[in-house]
């Protein structure tokens, strides 16, 4: 199964948006940049049957499935061949759903966090059909489940189980809606049409799940978020706003229904007097004393930073996204500006100057200014959110929301400076830390949605 580029999804025709049924989704787990020649995995009990075939596979017991030539071939622990095909799928017993954690058919060494810094390998348990597959020397492995169970294993690796259930619903319906949402299948001519990692969302089965998040994905079965046109929300989201949220258009370029800059606080609060965040009042914004008193649903005041680890995901790194500072010298500017930004004359950096931000003050646009390997002055623009966060830093920087304080230099050249920012990801959408933040205050996952998206409604899409 092939999906071409221009593939929706999920089209809306005639302004149809409901469906009969549940849909399946297809998750790519293992993909060809994983780069597996074998992977190894065990099902849990009887029932698990080969495709096609008429005998159980043995339970319990570490099985393989390598590929040589394009050909699979399923092994069992001794090594001897069970199968050979260019597809094999997995089908667990008639009427099996996911229970609890762990439910599923565990698979050893799976990747998470491709591309990030913190990309590990973790075994992970999978509910549904696994359909290995053949793509050259590799093994791709995609998962078909139903979407309801997806989302249990997306708002566990997204976040903690042990999150309040209104947010686990807040979160639910968003996942929901942005999966349904797209107006294209982001992995073209892949045999599935999602991955499981943050390029999509992150998916990694039962391995998080809990009774609460599993009951509060079931209490919002099929709800999704409406736009205005009664289109399913591409309902973004990221870890922190920072305290006022941004525009879709400042951030990819183009208006998206129900995604405007709001105050991620209650109403009359301090952080009011910062929006729009500007040029002029950034500094204050990031830095000033108000921040101790703030009452930001996203702030340390709501959920303090000592508590957040036990809400945040299994692969998240613990630390400060309501402000943060990130120290950079004229080495570490050189390098990432190299790599990242493709300036290859570059030999000093000698500023960094904003030049525009959206509403939560989140730059688009930034200049930098250098001497030249000729000794030329150049200026090299940096323009989208995406663009400057990967040219700041290596491992790419926490937001656009920030200023350049701290400078020193060497001559001309700047020597060293400190990077003051606020939030945590593009901050269009829904806040992670601030729905939690809302949650713990006792609104309900509607008044948190309704909070982030501007003008859209909740409707149960299927039954
Ligand atoms: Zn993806």
């Amino acid at each position: 199964m092939n999906t071409p580029s221009d593939i929706v999804p999920f089209p809306i025709v005639d302004g149809q948006y409901r469906m009969e049924r549940e849909p399946i989704v297809r998750i790519g787990v293992i993909l060809r940049e994983d780069d597996k020649a074998e992977v190894r995995f065990a099902v849990p009990g009887a029932g698990y049957v080969l495709e096609g075939s008429e005998g159980a596979l043995p339970a319990g017991e570490v099985l393989s499935v390598r590929v040589e030539a394009g050909t699979l071939t399923l092994a069992n622990t001794a090594g001897a061949e069970v199968a050979k095909a260019g597809v094999l799928r997995i089908m667990p017993p008639a009427g099996a759903q996911g229970r609890k954690a762990g439910d599923g058919v565990l698979v050893k060494e799976m990747v998470a966090g491709r591309g990030f810094h913190w990309k590990k390998l973790i075994d992970q348990t999978l509910t549904g059909i696994l359909e290995f597959r053949a793509d050259g020397g590799r093994v791709v492995l995609v998962n078909e489940l139903p979407l309801e169970e997806y989302l249990v294993g997306v708002v566990t690796g997204e976040m903690s189980g042990a999150c309040p259930p209104e947010f686990i619903k807040a979160q639910t319906i968003a996942a929901r809606s942005w999966l349904l949402a797209q107006p294209v299948a982001p992995h073209a001519g892949e045999p599935f049409i999602w991955c499981n990692d943050d390029c999509c969302q992150r998916y990694q089965g039962t391995g998080g799940w809990s009774a609460e998040a599993r009951d509060a994905v079931a209490a919002c079965r099929g709800e999704v978020l409406i736009t205005p046109s009664n289109h399913y929300c591409d309902a973004r989201y990221s870890k922190n706003t920072g305290g006022i949220s941004e525009d879709a258009e400042n951030v990819w370029g183009t208006p998206m229904e129900g995604l405007v800059s709001m105050i991620d606080a209650p109403k009359g609060s301090a952080v009011e007097r910062f929006f729009p965040v500007t040029e002029s009042n950034i500094e204050e914004y990031l830095t000033g004393d108000w921040l101790k008193e703030t009452d930001c649903f996203a702030g340390p005041n709501v959920c303090r930073d000592d508590e957040l680890p036990q809400y945040l995901g299994r692969v998240d790194e613990p630390g400060t996204y309501f402000r943060w500072r990130v120290p950079v010298t004229q080495e570490t500017l050189r390098e990432s500006l190299v790599q990242r930004a493709g300036i290859t004359d570059l030999r000093d950096v000698l500023a960094l100057r904003p030049i525009r931000r959206g509403r939560s003050g989140r730059l688009n646009q930034m200049a930098v200014d250098y001497r030249a390997a000729d000794g030329q002055r150049k200026t090299h623009l940096l323009n989208s959110e995406y663009n400057i966060r990967a040219a700041m830093r290596t491992s790419f920087l926490y937001s656009g929301a920030f200023i350049v304080a701290d400078q020193r230099y060497a001559g001309e050249a700047l020597a060293s400076a400190t990077l003051v920012g606020g939030g945590w990801g593009h901050g269009a959408g829904f806040c992670q830390i601030g729905g939690l933040g809302r949650a713990l205050k006792g609104q309900s996952y509607a008044e948190i949605l309704l909070a982030y998206f501007s003008g859209v409604r909740i409707e149960r899409i299927y039954d």
